[in-house]
């Protein structure tokens, strides 16, 4: 008998109703109770959903984030958490969501916990605190009340614990300290936490160390040792879950710790399932997670048969089969989708699709083939219809990528020529001003764009709307005397959504959220096929702004692998292929707005830095092709034409090379939280072109003053030539109002102003 369980299951509901409990309990509308008792009623729906599984996990349901619950789980809760009083659920949001000075009755605000990305995914969890000091002592009620629960509904359940070894991974110090050094005090509470789940009645439990698909040094191998050494014995029996990648030189050390079964991602590892069969010790269980966690297709089911057929003859019951990661990171249920086109809706699976597949595949491995014969034809011929579809597979699109097969995207002359003609062009002071592009997005933006999205407008009148918007923007800038402008975005919900609107080979749905973090969540559009650009999608409104103002407009556009990054991507060909047919889309828009005369284009790519593979020796790679595809969007243009791109993040120094090859005229960056700390990597890296280092943390609604952002501009100026340095926020200003944006807007202004006079003057 194969059996089949689930890793974690997407916890925000299937109409985000955790998200909306959250946010009500936030603003003070629904009391700690409600909350709780809807997040139960989703726990159970959830269950339900799953009760088909051998094995159900529990305890991957979590209010906000399941590191912080780790974190919270093992005593390791920031001392400012505690001392602002309160229950421990208010501790809780309190390190999950910070509190503001002057809320509540307490003076002094309280910060937020770091937030990052799990792994390669776009989900971000609430990075650990530690320190020499740090203490655990184990607080398992919430995990233990959640095991209640799971027996109440009969179910057979399976804990879900994030391992000792990943979570000290995933934490962080501040004084300087190992956190490895941590480890002997960790494993007793551990110890202590698995006990307890054996005297409630679990039979299993699952511990999670996704680190093992990582590059580890030697000190982390051995803690993986010692620790499960430590813990052998103790507590149900343990299956050690791996996934987002494959084991590579952990493999040996996997296999070889003493727990009772391993879970291998074969999305990302099947090629190590032999050498795994090979390792692992014969009273082993293997898990094979063989159902994409990470993407929304159908799986193959009679390719996974023909590859877990002869595994199951092998394996016996020691065979497990799973989704591969957590489910966390795909939408909750296809059905909802009710308006999604139908030939796409037929190629797609969402987490409660991925489970019936999964149920599938176990009949099929009890009772063989025959029995589910219907379901394996039904899956076969919406594989054959993705397969054939003309809206996949477009030969003019592959005829112009195979076209460029040899055009590695330069510019036709280098920076220092095309510097000389953008000058002459632009005719732009020292330290030139501009901003990333969109402006506040006001609550009557957004209920026009609504209220067009749903017919309440005509597309003319949202027209004449987003046309008045933009030429407030330009007056308003035109006013602070910025030198580059911009139209401001007004038309933009979202920077890859309205591309991908626009451009065929995508879809969306409307109900397909995925969390990013707390009550955060994002519809990840969907790439399905090879991607044209049947019309210009930003020209017109582009080069109306234009026509309201002398000085140079810039040209804004969501660059191909941040495009490729933030969607479900297709999963018939390499990602690189996918990313070039994006760039060529893109390409051809900057080819028009360069000929509707728009001298300034900037191409953005926020997503560049998070694609990057979790291994070091895959980077290379990736960022060959990223960049490559950045360069054919970006580089069919004259040498007049001045290209700008932007990145919201400011760790450059292990890809600086990568970032200089894209050759852009222009890069601005995230760096005034940082205290322009980024721009060491130009001590020993000489960036060729010009750069914007942010003044301006647009993340805060602080106002920053002249002095301060003249202060970060000279610390750049230690470093990069002044002839090379613009001056402009750290990020888009969409999130602000114009309230706050206005003032800070017109002190940057004026620290260029004073820049221009100190370095005139030096120079003179
Ligand atoms: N041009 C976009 C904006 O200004 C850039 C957003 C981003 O980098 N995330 O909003
Ligand atoms: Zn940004």
């Amino acid at each position: 008998m194969t059996t089949t369980h689930n890793l974690g299951f997407p916890r925000i509901g299937r109409q985000r109703e955790l998200k909306f409990a959250l946010e009500g309990h936030w603003r003070g509308e629904i009391n700690a109770e409600t909350l709780q008792q809807t997040a139960a009623r989703l726990r159970a729906r959830h269950h339900r959903i799953q009760s088909r599984l051998d094995w159900t996990p529990v305890g991957d349901f979590s209010l906000y984030d399941q590191v912080l619950d780790m974190s919270f789980l093992l005593g390791a809760v920031p001392e400012r958490a505690r001392q602002a009083g309160g229950s421990e659920l208010d501790a809780y949001f309190r390190v999950a969501r910070g509190r503001a000075a002057g809320d509540g009755d307490c003076c002094a605000g309280i910060h937020a916990g770091e937030m990052t990305k799990w792994f390669d995914t776009n989900y971000h969890y609430i990075v650990p605190e530690l320190s020499a000091q740090t203490e655990f002592k184990l607080h398992a009620d919430r995990l233990i009340d959640q095991i209640r629960e799971t027996r109440a509904q009969e179910l057979s359940f399976k804990p879900v614990l994030i391992g000792p070894l990943t979570w000290l991974w995933l934490g962080k110090t501040r004084d300087g300290s190992d956190r490895l050094e941590l480890l002997p005090r960790l494993i007793p509470v551990y110890r202590e936490l698995l006990q307890k789940l054996s005297d409630e009645g679990a039979h299993w439990v699952q511990i999670d160390e996704p680190a093992l698909v990582t590059d580890l040094d030697e000190a982390w191998r051995q803690g993986y040792q010692e620790a499960y050494r430590a813990l052998a014995g103790s507590g149900p029996r343990k299956l050690l879950t791996t996934y987002f990648g494959r084991l590579e030189d952990n493999l040996e050390l996997a296999c070889s710790l003493p727990v009772d079964g391993l879970h291998l991602d074969c999305t990302r590892a099947r090629d190590e399932v032999e050498r795994v069969i090979d390792t692992l010790p014969e009273d082993r269980i293997l898990s094979l997670g063989v159902i994409d966690g990470r993407n929304i297709w159908k799986t193959n089911l009679s390719a996974t048969l023909d590859f877990l057929e002869p595994l199951r003859e092998r394996l016996g019951k020691r065979l497990w089969v799973a989704p591969s990661c957590s489910l966390l990171h795909v939408p909750v249920d296809l059905a909802s989708e009710t308006d999604l086109d139908d030939e796409v809706r037929e190629w797609l699976a969402f987490a409660v699709q991925k489970l019936e597949e999964l149920d599938t595949l176990a009949e099929a491995l009890r009772y063989g083939r025959d029995s589910i014969q219907g379901r394996l034809q039904a899956n076969a011929r919406a594989l054959a219809a993705r397969k054939s579809s003309t809206r996949v597979h477009k030969p003019q699109v592959q005829k112009r990528l195979r076209d460029l097969a040899d055009d590695p995207g330069r510019r036709n002359s280098p920076y220092a020529e095309r510097s000389a003609r953008q000058r002459e062009r632009l005719r732009l002071p020292l330290f030139p001003t501009t901003t990333i592009g969109s402006f506040p997005q006001t609550a009557e933006i957004r209920q026009q764009r609504r209220d067009h999205r749903e017919g309440r407008i005509d597309d003319d009148a949202y027209r004449r709307f987003i046309e008045q918007e933009i030429a407030r923007c330009v007056a308003e800038q035109e006013r602070l005397g910025l030198d580059v402008l911009v139209h401001g975005e007004a038309e933009r919900n979202d920077m890859v959504e309205y591309f991908g609107e626009q451009l065929e080979g995508y879809a969306f749905t409307r109900f397909g959220w995925v969390q990013s973090y707390g009550s955060r969540c994002v519809k990840p559009p969907i790439l399905f096929g090879d991607i044209e650009r049947p019309q210009p999608m930003t020209v017109e409104r582009i080069r109306h702004a234009q026509s309201l103002t002398e000085r140079p407009m810039k040209g804004m556009l969501t660059g191909p692998v941040t495009l490729l990054n933030w969607s479900f991507v297709r999963d018939d060909q390499p990602r690189s292929e996918t990313c070039l047919q994006l760039a060529l889309a893109i390409r051809e828009e900057v080819q028009e707005l360069e000929a509707a005369g728009i001298p300034v284009i900037q191409i953005d790519e926020a997503a560049l830095r998070e694609g990057l593979p979790l291994r070091r020796g895959e980077w290379q790679d990736y960022l060959h092709w990223a960049i490559r595809a950045f360069r054919i969007s970006a580089n069919a243009v004259a040498d007049e034409t001045q290209i700008h791109t932007h990145m919201c993040y400011s760790e450059f120094n292990d890809i600086i090379e990568a970032i200089a090859d894209m050759d852009a005229d222009v890069i601005t960056i995230e760096t005034s939280r940082s205290q322009m700390e980024l721009l060491d990597v130009f001590e020993a890296f000489e960036y060729p072109n010009e750069i914007g280092p942010g003044v301006y943390d647009i993340h805060s609604p602080n106002i920053p003053k002249i002095e301060e952002m003249e202060a970060l501009m000279e610390k750049a100026a230690e470093r990069i030539p002044p002839q090379r340095l613009w001056v402009n926020p750290d990020c888009g200003l969409k999130t602000r109002s114009w309230e706050e944006v206005l003032p800070a807007l017109e002190n940057m202004v004026a620290a260029a102003q004073r820049l221009r006079r100190k370095y005139r003057s030096e120079a003179a």
